[in-house]
């Protein structure tokens, strides 16, 4: 299994790696039909052979996880993998042997080889670990070594021979290390995992180039930068991935190639429950406010499940504009309480962390004006928060699509038609704390001295309502559970982190009383999420601000609480400190918590996110162990873990296509948009649609065995799962984290503006099936050293400076570049050229990739080899026998089909001499059209108008028991110049076989 590569591996993919002198890995790619039972993996009956001359194989170790399973379709890819233990090892400092597994002579059929594989002592190992983006030369620079053996458990290797720096290009070292056991600690499984991982450190070596890392034995890993520009590449990504998640906005080129309209521009209704238009709004409202939270004191109040039973009934009933912001997550809906913490880190970031408030060449439309990106991208939110306050002071707690509650099926300038919820007074307070952190930043105030006073007008305005609530109901008796965000604590740790930002902002001491009262220790082990996660949700944000208070020139020190202050700068330090213990104990870096390992679960995990606290603990206690811990974070995600795949999209070689994004999983493209966090562990797979628990079945050994269960960091898969999908605040944490390191780097500098790239197309029609080679330049720019990314129409994504490709489709080929330097600038752009045949045999051997197959009648599809069709070998389909009208067809395919003016479409049809039918039809379907039909023979069916294109008569039928090729012109059915994406095929009584279908070009009859 490549994985430097971007194309997915193949079913029938047999692949061989020498891990070791003594260990070979076997990687075999299959899938199964949903109905057979999953079995456990049978070692393959094989020899093995070195240098030609067999040898002994001692054990066999094995696993088996499912690599590809997306969620539209089902495409089931399951690697087989299997550890052959010699007994006599290769000898590594001999000369380099090709090592073959063969299978059993007896065996019939395939090939005698199944895979083979070379020793070199520069050969790719997949057990050396990389970021496959590079290492900063300023930064500490660590690579891991370790390699999990299925059954057989954790791969040995000794620290013994140490590791060198190899020059990518020549071969040659250029640098020489030891390596280290860097344990894991917190599993309680048996055997604990990753007890023999090595690290190699080479921090002290800082030459600028491209290298390989190679232990003797073990081969080497894939290519690497030591450049300046690794930690701004990280920043500049998630920069983009907020730009991606910009709602009320276009996505455009030149800034990005995952483009779509400006969405949900339209005003949000008021739903009122009278109105029956609501009744879905409603009805979901009730199905969560009606369930109690599960981890505090009862909810007082009433249930909110009606617009009765609301404490604070909407007071404007019009529409509002509820344009701008981000979307949340993949799925477009806005949370009140995620756009606060979104504009509280990003503010933070800009306030606090030295260098952000400097980026203005992050690559985004604002790059370059002189305000700095963050603040920018900051404003935006904002402002849209703004937007959600009533006409009573509080804030809706969501803006949420009015018929459903996720949009599945479209890109966003497609979404649905908004609604807001109702208000309540924990989405008010954060809404409040928010609006007064922006209203403080002395940079806020400097670019946007207008805004800031609105803002800090409408925070008062929200307090006001929060002070009537709370006068009215009493403090626990005003709030109202809506959904579970911001239910954690009730709306306490809103409260007083709204209390903490207007005092902040104002230095009213009102608002410092009320933080005092309702927050006095900061140090609380009761508000520590889960008993052992400090700072969590609005408690964080509150003693976040305040430790930084006089930092940020909010506040002068002498306003301050002594106290207090020390107590909140000591949960900073607090919380940089644990994720500092979790990274120590993990054997790859990454700060996942270890109390999170005691239960083993994982979700929802993002490694420079639960980094960026010690890049906030830094700022009061300068400790390099920090440092190291954060770039440790940073490599994790950039592919130094066993899996070796990238979990920030637009990164790394290896990279995921399955996220759980409905901009990707609607877009035209295979990859997602760049710059969308992945989930880095996870615990299980989730049970989808077209798999049911067919992914967890598949596993080997069972991700839940009492001993010797699949450990948790090889848990990957490019499969649909929830427990791996992002927010946008997870997205502002990890820049704040990567955005500090970069500013440590030169590469922070450096003007940016993106510039569109040019792909060079072929100006005439293509012919299909030829392979056609397209290249790019960026005007003014240097591509060489820039890591380029190539999609189109119908073909698997690759990297390469240019792009060979063989167009499979007639029609418009898109194509599209996305040119990444190591610095994380980008060029975009996208084109498109036309290809095209005399003759395209559209439908032959398969339904066109993307179509939906279907069928009624009694008809259905059975491929078929018996009477081969003319003009091709490929399987023919058959019509079943049955009376009166049957026919089977497929609508939605992708792999269109272009029909011009003057084409003839044709189909070859032979009918059964035994039982021929008494009527043909053929319909074709154009998107939501199906009034494209010709017929042969009587005129019984009454599908469309008689004569018209919708039935149009193509003549008598044809002679049964031989292939006759029907014939219609295109403009006779209404298509001249359509696009053609599915076909019926329509029989009244009778029975026949069906070669290929598709289309004719003019003169070529
Ligand atoms: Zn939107």
């Amino acid at each position: 299994m490549d994985t430097r590569s971007l194309s997915l591996p193949a079913v029938g993919d047999c692949s061989l790696l020498v891990l070791s002198p003594s260990i070979l890995e076997l990687t075999r790619i299959s899938t199964k039909e949903r109905q057979s039972a999953w079995l456990p993996p049978e070692p393959p009956a094989v020899r093995v052979t070195v240098g030609g001359r067999p040898v002994v194989v001692r054990a066999i170790g094995t696993k088996r996880r499912v690599v590809y399973a997306p969620l539209a379709r089902r495409d089931l890819r399951v690697a087989t993998q299997f550890y052959f233990s010699l007994a006599d090892p290769i000898d590594p400092a001999g000369p380099s042997r090709i090592v073959e597994v063969r299978f059993p002579a007896d065996l019939p059929g395939g090939p005698d080889v199944a895979a083979s594989a070379g020793s070199e002592p520069s050969r790719y190992s997949p057990a050396i670990h990389v970021n496959q983006e590079g290492y900063a030369p300023t930064l500490p620079k660590k690579a891991m070594i370790g390699y999990y053996l299925g059954d057989a458990g954790e791969m040995e290797i000794p620290a013994s021979p140490g590791f060198a720096l190899i020059d990518a290009r020549t071969g040659d070292p250029v640098y020489r290390g030891s390596l280290a056991l860097r344990r894991d600690a917190g599993y309680q499984t048996r055997p604990t995992p990753y007890q023999r991982v090595l690290v190699a450190d080479f921090s002290d070596f800082t030459a600028p180039g491209e290298y390989r890392l190679q232990v003797p034995g073990l081969g080497a890993s894939a290519p690497f930068l030591v450049n300046d520009g690794i930690a701004m590449g990280f920043a500049r990504t998630y920069a983009l991935g907020l730009y991606h998640q910009r709602c009320g906005a276009a996505n455009e080129l030149p800034f990005t190639r995952f483009v779509h309209d400006a969405c949900h521009s339209a005003p949000a209704q008021v739903p009122v429950q009278s109105d029956h238009r609501f009744d879905f709004t409603w009805a979901t409202i009730a199905g969560y406010g009606g369930v109690p939270g599960a981890d505090h004191p009862p909810q007082i109040a009433p249930p909110l499940t009606s617009e009765a039973s609301q404490l604070y009934p909407f007071v404007n009933r019009g529409p509002v504009d509820v344009s701008g912001g981000h979307h949340d997550a993949g799925d477009y809906g806005k949370y009140t309480i995620n756009s606060a913490e979104l504009i509280h880190y990003l503010i933070f970031s800009v306030d606090s962390i030295p260098g952000i408030a400097q980026l203005d060449n992050l690559g985004l439309p604002e790059s370059g004006d002189g305000i700095s990106d963050v603040l920018q991208e900051a404003k935006r939110e904002a402002d849209y928060i703004a937007k959600l306050q009533d006409a009573d002071g509080g804030f809706y707690f969501l803006v949420y699509p009015e018929n459903r509650e996720y949009e599945s099926n479209v890109t966003p300038d497609h979404g649905d038609p908004q609604v807001v919820w109702p208000k309540n007074t924990a989405a008010t307070a954060a809404a409040v704390a928010a609006l007064a952190q922006c209203s403080s930043s002395p940079l806020f105030r400097r670019q946007y001295p207008g805004a800031v006073a609105g803002y800090l007008r409408q925070a008062r305005i929200g307090w006001a309502f929060l002070m009537r609530a709370i006068a009215k109901y009493g403090k626990d008796g005003a709030y109202q559970k809506i959904t579970f965000y911001g239910d954690h604590y009730t709306h306490d740790d809103e409260l007083a982190w709204a209390a903490c930002e207007l005092f902040l902002a104002t230095g009213d001491p009102q608002y410092r009383q009320r933080l005092l009262a309702w927050f006095p220790n900061p140090a609380d082990p009761a508000t520590f999420r889960w008993g052992w996660w400090r700072m969590s949700e609005s408690w964080g944000n509150a003693i976040r601000s305040y430790a930084f208070a006089a930092r940020s020139g909010r506040q002068p020190a002498s306003a301050l609480d002594a106290a207090y202050l020390a107590l909140c700068e000591g949960q900073v330090v607090a919380a940089g400190d644990d994720a500092l213990d979790w990274s120590e104990k993990n054997a790859y870096a990454t700060p996942f918590p270890s109390a999170t390992k005691a239960v083993r679960g994982a979700g929802w995990y993002f490694s420079l996110d639960q980094a960026s606290d010690m890049a906030v603990a830094y700022q009061i206690e300068p400790k390099a162990a920090y440092i190291d811990a954060l770039v440790g974070a940073m490599n994790y995600e950039g592919g130094c873990n066993p899996v070796n795949t990238a979990f920030l999209s637009g990164l790394g070689r290896r990279r995921q296509r399955e996220v759980v994004d409905q901009y990707a999983q609607n877009s035209r493209r295979a990859l997602p948009p760049s710059g969308i966090p992945i989930g880095n562990i996870q615990a299980s797979f989730q049970y989808l649609p077209n798999y049911g628990s067919e992914l967890r079945d598949a596993t080997y050994p069972d991700d839940n065995a009492g001993t010797g269960p699949f450990p948790f960091y090889d848990r990957w898969s490019d499969a649909y799962n929830v427990t791996t999908e992002f927010i946008a605040v997870n997205q502002a944490r990890s820049l704040l984290a990567c955005g500090f390191l970069a500013a440590r780097t030169p590469g922070v500098s450096g003007a940016w503006t993106s510039a569109a790239a040019r792909i060079d197309v072929p100006a005439a029609v293509s012919p299909i099936g030829a392979p056609i080679t397209l290249g790019v330049t960026v005007p003014g720019r240097d591509l060489a050293g820039a890591r380029i990314v190539w999609e189109a129409r119908g073909q698997e994504p690759a990297f390469g400076p240019t792009y060979t490709i063989v167009p499979r489709d007639n029609g418009a080929q898109w194509v599209e570049v996305e040119a990444e330097w190591p610095d994380g600038r980008r060029s975009f752009g996208a084109s498109s050229f036309k290809a095209n045949s005399p003759l395209v045999n559209w439908v032959s051997g398969a339904v066109p990739s993307g179509g939906t197959a279907g069928s009624s009648g009694g008809d259905g599809w059975t491929w078929s080899f018996d009477h081969p069709a003319p003009p091709s070998s490929d399987a023919t389909h058959q019509s079943n026998a049955a009376a009166g009208l049957h026919e089977h067809g497929f609508t939605g395919a992708t792999a269109t089909l272009a029909v011009g003016a003057g084409d003839t479409l044709f189909a070859w049809v032979r009918l059964d001499p035994a039982n021929p039918p008494t009527e043909i039809m053929l319909t074709w379907s154009s998107g939501s059209s199906r009034e494209h039909r010709a017929y042969w023979g009587a005129n019984t069916i009454t599908y469309g108008k008689s004569g018209s294109s919708g039935r149009h008569p193509a003549g008598p039928m044809p002679p049964a028991g031989r292939w006759v090729r029907l014939e219609v012109p295109a403009g006779a059915v209404d298509l001249a110049g359509a696009t053609v994406d599915g076909m019926y095929f329509c029989l009244v009584d009778g029975c026949a076989s069906w070669g290929a279908a598709g289309l004719a070009g003019a003169g070529t009859r």
